[in-house]
């Protein structure tokens, strides 16, 4: 049985960066995935360029059945700390929108980085290795039956992550681990994916697949928890809907709930038409054509019973504040979303309520620890996922050291 203090499941974000933290304390740690390529997700992450944080990070910009939870881990390992290592290892990087981070040039630069980092602490790695077993021993930890054979570990540290795209390796074994230590979850559900609509309501728009415009998006009510507001682009799909600000809706839109987008958000489409009516003898479709991308603005005066080439001067004002109205509140009722197979993220997991927000241990498992997206912690898209599961690595490295 080989011995370690410290057993990290989950090579990914959180994993290699609390294995480092806690092997540059000293400590013996071992770092175990099954994957047969090294944090294939941050590869994949920010169109090759990993998002890796954002500058406005706060607790507001993640979702959560406990919303404080963050808090704590967020303020101890902020932004700014990530940005010293990049400096430290002369990772260059730009912002690109609204304090978004990428590195200039791959995203293989923040996995070689996280590399390093856990060699300087002599962290142990085993990869590709299956866990099969976790077992707990109260005093003498915890012992992990492996297809690289069996390892006995003071501290365990769960890092494998959500749902999202199995096929580079997802699973739900931290759920598993969790449930078999007698922790609850928050029921996971893909987020930061994109909304399909059922083929009746999608027929008059399969034609804008492509289409991209500015949009506000919104769901829920705005007085309850659950609601989320975005500007931000949308993207038309043939199955419905994508792009940044609807997949940031995703996350707080609910199963049978509506959506509502704002085609214009920087328009006054009723007062701008009852004036264009007075003092044009346009036709209507040429008029929406200077306000949203021209199939866009025909295709969406069909599905409101009127012909492009109808005048603005001959549509009685009704219509017209019918059909402005309908362009700042376009209610759609998604039937899904694309799944894990196309979400970025899975809101959910592991139930905070149970783990102590400074240390990331369960309070139920002395010793057991939960980090990064296994969590029911969910950033915003933007760099805030990697955030967290720098923060939240962090914490735990920290805190399993001195267990
Ligand atoms: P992961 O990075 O998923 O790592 C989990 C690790 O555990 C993996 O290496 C996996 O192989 C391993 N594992 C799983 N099950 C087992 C098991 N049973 N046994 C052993 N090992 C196991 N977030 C951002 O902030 N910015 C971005 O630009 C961004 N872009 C993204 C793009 C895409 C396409 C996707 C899918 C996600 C993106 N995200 C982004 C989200 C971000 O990648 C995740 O939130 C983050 O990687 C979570 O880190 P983690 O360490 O918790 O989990």
């Amino acid at each position: 049985m080989e011995d370690f203090d410290i057993a990290v499941i989950g090579a990914g974000a959180a994993g290699m960066m609390c294995a480092a933290v806690a092997g540059q304390r000293g400590r013996r740690v071992v770092l175990i995935d099954h994957a047969a390529r090294l944090a294939e997700k941050i590869r994949i992450s920010g169109g090759g360029r990993c998002n890796f944080t954002n500058l406005q990070a706060s607790p507001a910009n993640f979702l959560s059945a406990n919303p404080h939870f963050c808090r704590s881990a967020l303020a101890r390992y902020t932004p700014r700390d990530f940005l010293s290592l990049l400096k430290a290892h002369r990772v260059s990087w730009h912002e690109k929108h609204r304090g978004q981070l990428f590195c200039d040039h791959s995203s293989e630069a923040i996995i070689d980085l996280l590399k390093a980092e856990c060699d300087t602490g002599k962290v142990a790695w085993r990869r590709p290795v299956a866990v099969d077993a976790v077992r707990h021993a109260n005093g003498s930890g915890f012992a992990l039956d492996t297809s690289a054979g069996p390892i006995a570990a003071r501290a365990l540290v769960v890092a494998t992550g959500g749902l999202s795209i199995p096929k580079i390796g997802a699973t739900d074994f931290a759920y598993r681990v969790a449930k078999q230590f007698g922790h609850k979850l928050v029921e996971p559900r893909p987020a930061l994916v994109p909304l399909t609509f059922s083929s009746d309501v999608w027929a008059p728009f399969t034609v804008l697949s492509g289409v991209s415009l500015e949009v506000g998006v919104a769901t829920g009510e705005k007085k309850t928890k659950v609601a989320g507001s975005f500007v931000e682009d949308l993207l038309f799909t043939h199955r419905g809907l994508s792009g940044p600000g609807v997949l940031q809706i995703s996350s707080y839109w609910q199963p049978g709930e509506p959506i509502r987008i704002d085609l214009l958000p920087d328009r006054e489409p009723v007062a701008e038409l009852l004036r264009a009516k007075s003092a044009t003898k346009r036709q209507i479709g040429n008029l929406i054509a200077e306000w949203l991308p021209a199939r866009l603005a025909h295709a969406w005066l069909e599905t409101q019973g009127l012909s492009p080439e109808a005048r603005v001067a001959d549509l009685p004002d009704k219509t017209l504040r019918r059909l402005g109205e309908a362009f700042s509140v376009w209610t759609l009722v998604p039937s899904g979303t694309e799944g894990y197979r196309k979400a970025e993220v899975t809101k959910g997991g592991v139930d905070t309520r149970e783990l102590s927000s400074a240390t990331m241990m369960s309070e139920r498992v002395p010793g057991l620890y939960f980090i990064g997206e296994a969590v029911d912690v969910t950033g915003w898209l933007g760099g805030y996922n990697f955030q967290w599961a720098w923060a939240s690595g962090v914490a735990a490295g920290e805190a399993a050291a001195e267990y």
